[in-house]
């Protein structure tokens, strides 16, 4: 094995020691990013690390109509907390090369989740606003 190969291979145990240790604590760091994430793509958990968010939706506040970007994001974490690290990768990705994400079952568990969240604290329903394509503000709608 000469220099690089070693190199190559203590950077990837360190990577993966990283991502253990982290996958331990089980609780996400939210960044909000200064930078668009590619298409219309608002956030992305990506776990054990954390949430990623676009910075416009820094101020959102929750309401009664629909879910914000973090509490959407939030659910996605629980699936992970719930699934397991590479349980949460394998289902999400398989699915996503089948059905994208807009039809995605784990999308549509995540909306539903924290709609059933709002719901419990009381929120009543409105009719005032329409959902956008990932489902987000489609709480009106179930
Ligand atoms: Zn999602």
């Amino acid at each position: 094995m000469n220099f690089l190969n070693k190199k190559r291979s203590f950077i990837l145990g360190l990577i993966f020691i990283v991502l253990f240790i982290l996958n331990q604590f089980k609780s996400p760091i939210v960044i909000f990013l200064p930078v668009d994430l590619p298409g219309n793509l608002k956030a992305s958990t990506i776990p054990p690390i954390g949430i990623f968010i676009e910075r416009q939706y820094k101020g959102e506040i929750p309401n009664s109509k629909w879910c914000t970007v973090l509490q959407h994001e939030l659910e996605h974490w629980e699936q992970y907390k719930t699934m397991g690290l590479l349980s949460f990768y394998y289902n999400y990705l398989l699915e996503y090369a089948k059905s994208g994400r807009i039809d995605h079952w784990m999308e549509k568990e995540s909306n539903k989740n924290c709609k059933q969240k709002l719901n419990e604290i009381g929120l009543k329903k409105t009719n005032s606003e329409t959902p956008d394509s990932i489902g987000y503000k489609e709480y009106e709608n179930s």
